[in-house]
């Protein structure tokens, strides 16, 4: 795992976002964390941590519960581990510069059953890899099964977030725009204009 195009992208001592360092991880749950980030435009950045670093794709629509929805998720550079507590604001000027708030955090795990047997980052991995990533995640927004399949006939970035039909499940209309509270740093900073 590299964060050198991370670190390219970026001017440390000009953005409060966190330095590159691959971390260790916790070495228990694996952590994934969704940040609605105000930039050029307003979308969410989805992060997966793996060996040490987060993997991640910005999710224009933000993400959804709704099986029937099928979420355009560009796959960007990895991101270190810490950035998952970043929030804050990244100042004019600087790469991604905006707002950046915390929407949705927690920790997940592979779909795969045989996921206990094996070391679970190899299978993810192996299915980032392979273009179609099935796991279950345990946030307070987001639960349950979702996969991210990466589309064969756009850009080699893109791929699609997708809920699995299960109990956690909505058939309703998903705004996960709906999901922020009024007094947030980006929803104020929107409603000035
Ligand atoms: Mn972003």
């Amino acid at each position: 795992m590299s964060l050198s195009s991370y670190n390219k992208k970026r001017n440390f001592s000009a953005t409060p976002e966190p330095a590159p360092s691959v971390g260790k991880g916790s070495g228990k749950k694996l952590i994934f964390v969704v940040q609605r980030h105000k930039a050029t435009t307003l979308h969410y950045d989805f992060r997966l941590e793996l060996h040490g670093v987060l993997k991640s794709w910005a999710i224009p629509k933000g993400p959804s519960m709704n099986p029937s929805d099928k979420r355009l998720a560009m796959m960007v550079e990895d991101h270190p581990l810490d950035y998952a507590s970043f929030k804050g604001v990244i100042p004019e000027g600087n790469y991604g510069a905006g707002i950046v708030e915390i929407w949705d955090h927690g920790w997940y795990e592979p779909a795969d059953e045989n996921f206990t047997k094996k070391d679970p980052e190899k299978i993810l991995e192996q299915e980032i890899r392979n273009g179609s990533l099935k796991f279950v995640l345990h946030g307070k927004k987001l639960r349950g099964e979702f996969a991210l399949v990466r589309m064969k006939t756009a850009q080699p970035n893109a791929w699609l977030l997708i809920k699995h039909h299960d109990r956690f499940a909505t058939d309703e209309a998903y705004n996960s725009e709906e999901m922020t509270s009024p007094g947030s740093p980006i929803n104020k900073a929107l409603h000035k204009k």
